[in-house]
Formats: C-alpha cells, sequence, structure tokens
C-alpha cells in the first residue's frame, strides 16, 4: 500500500450526499416503520425503499429484474427479503466485493429486551443506529461508485433480513451467492456509528484469526482514525453478518463505533453500549451529522484498497467463527 494511493481517493464532500442519507436514516427509522420488526407491514416498506434507490442509481438487480432475493426461515410463514444490487465490474469476471448492511431491526417489543426497555410509552425500537443508519451509508456508497465509473470487480450490494434473529440473510447469501464464494475478496458489513459529530475512534473487527488486521488499521490511521473498541465487545464479537462469510473462510470486516471517548455525548445522551437494541436508538435533535463525510470516506478508502490489492488476504482460522 501507498500512502499516495490513499490520498488520491476522491473525498466526499457534497451536502447533496448527507442530505440523502440524512432522509434515508430518517425514514428507514421512522415510527412508520414499527422498528422493521419480523413480518411487519414497516420492514417491507422499508425494502420497497431500498429496491427503489437502488434502482434509481441504476445498480443491475441480480435475478430477472429483481432486487429482492427471497428466502425462508424454518417455522416462519412469511417470507424474508435481501435486497441486492450490482456494480458489474468494468470487464467480465467472477471476483466480486460484497457490502452487507442490515435493514431489519428489532420492532415493537413489550417484553424488556434492552438495558433501557422502558422509555415511557414508547415500545418501538427504531433502529437508528442499528441499522438504519449502515443503510443509508450503503446506499450512498453505491451512489458513489456508480458514478466513480465500474471497477475491477463486481461490486455486490446486500440490504441483509433477519440479521437480529441469527444472520439469516447472510447465511441464505453464502449459500445462494450471485458470483461464487471462492472469487469473494472481501466483505465489507456496515453498522452504523459517528451520531455525535466527527469521531476518531473506531472498532474493526474481527481482530484474531485473519492476517489483514493491520492493513485495515493502517488504511484507517492514515484517515485520522484511532482503533479504540467500545468496552463491552470483544475482538472476536461474532454478532454481525460478517460472521457467516468468515466462518466460510472468506475475508470480512465489520467497521463500527469505538468508546465515543473522543466524543461529547450530550447530556441526557446515552452511550452506545446502553442505547443499541432499546428504544432510544432513535434520531433526535442532539444527533450530530458532521461524523458522516468521514465515515463514508473509511468504508470507501477500505474498499478502493481490496479493489486494487485483492490477494494475499486470509482467514486463518474460520473455525473460530463458526456457530
Ligand atoms: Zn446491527
Amino acid at each position: 500500500m501507498t500512502i499516495i494511493f490513499l490520498l488520491a481517493q476522491p473525498l466526499i464532500s457534497n451536502c447533496q450526499i448527507l442530505e440523502r442519507f440524512k432522509n434515508h436514516v430518517e425514514f428507514l427509522a421512522s415510527d412508520r416503520l414499527e422498528g422493521r420488526g419480523p413480518g411487519s407491514r414497516g420492514l417491507q416498506l422499508a425494502a420497497e425503499y431500498i429496491y427503489q434507490q437502488f434502482e434509481d442509481i441504476g445498480l443491475l438487480p441480480p435475478y430477472e429484474k429483481s432486487y429482492y432475493q427471497e428466502f425462508t426461515i424454518s417455522g416462519q410463514e412469511v417470507n424474508e427479503t435481501n435486497v441486492i444490487g450490482i456494480l458489474p465490474a468494468k470487464t467480465p469476471t467472477n471476483q466480486s466485493l460484497v457490502f452487507t448492511a442490515h435493514y431489519d431491526g428489532l420492532g415493537i417489543r413489550h417484553d424488556g429486551l434492552g438495558v433501557n426497555a422502558s422509555h415511557g410509552e414508547d415500545s418501538i425500537y427504531n433502529g437508528a443506529l442499528d441499522n438504519a443508519m449502515g443503510v443509508a451509508a450503503l446506499i450512498e456508497m453505491a451512489r458513489q461508485f456508480m458514478s466513480d465509473g465500474s471497477q475491477s470487480q463486481n461490486l455486490v450490494f446486500i440490504a441483509t433480513a433477519g440479521e437480529e434473529r441469527g444472520h439469516y440473510g447472510s447465511i441464505f447469501y453464502v449459500k445462494n451467492p450471485v458470483f461464487p464464494l471462492d472469487h469473494i475478496s472481501i466483505n465489507l458489513n456496515i453498522d452504523g456509528f459517528c451520531i455525535w459529530g466527527k469521531q476518531k475512534e473506531y472498532f474493526m473487527m474481527p481482530r484474531q484469526g485473519i492476517d489483514y488486521v493491520d492493513k485495515i488499521d493502517s488504511i484507517a490511521s492514515i484517515q485520522g482514525w484511532v482503533y479504540n473498541p467500545p468496552d463491552f465487545v470483544d475482538g472476536l464479537n461474532k454478532l454481525f453478518d460478517a460472521t457467516e462469510f468468515l466462518s466460510r473462510g472468506i475475508p470480512a470486516i465489520t467497521i463500527w463505533s469505538g468508546n465515543e471517548s473522543d466524543v461529547v455525548i450530550p447530556e441526557g445522551q446515552l452511550p452506545l453500549g446502553r442505547r443499541t437494541h432499546t428504544p432510544y436508538d432513535e434520531v433526535n435533535q442532539y444527533w450530530d451529522w458532521g461524523g458522516v463525510e468521514a465515515q463514508l470516506a473509511l468504508y470507501k478508502t477500505i474498499a478502493y484498497y481490496f479493489l486494487e490489492y485483492p490477494d494475499n488476504i486470509n482467514v486463518i482460522n474460520p473455525e473460530l467463527f463458526g456457530h
């Protein structure tokens, strides 16, 4: 890797991108979408919204003119649906780089899940950070890659379903991939962060069982990011879609929030560990969107690195990531 290569990547500084990004998050995390719980009308509306975005951007649908990859979970009547858009490589190849961001959420709950489940009368787990924000990033990155032009690999953008209940969408994808599994260079899995302005701290997992931790960290550090994990997680966190790729020996990472010790959390607002998976994960007036550009630039730079250098990254211990 050369520093020149990384600095040469276009920096994203476009008010329109930020405006669109906010609109995606505010719609997907609105009460109208009911927390995007299993089988809900809200979940279906979210899928339709992402479908429409992929179509507007001009991504190709993988299946007979549809962006939907439907599947069933045993014991459940309603179908689940991954939404998949493709930006084909400039010359035909089997090689793909796969972005994932789950669009499902916990829905409406009255059973007290979450550290701070009591939120007055509010029982909607809006899932704004987790993961309306990741989906917004997925959509806006797709748009940017489309305007950059085709790359040397196929880019696959997947909004996954069923993540919160057991990674069902990513499990289905690795069994039914659009491009062959053994030609996936890497899976970049995206969950939201940076809601308190420009953060420097990030968390990249896994930290073991793979041989490219240093590569990711040095790419991030060039952009000023500092690795500092939240204190309630470990480096072998298996609670993300990336796990389903890793357990099959496919390189994958999840980028997530750091410890938030570098930002000022507004008074009365909760830190990450007490906000996630509660009704408090919703957009409010305290959110500072000033970190979004840097977040997108980080994902994009990592992607560009592995588009340029797809070889010599390995999952050394896939068995670490099995169920
Ligand atoms: Zn999530």
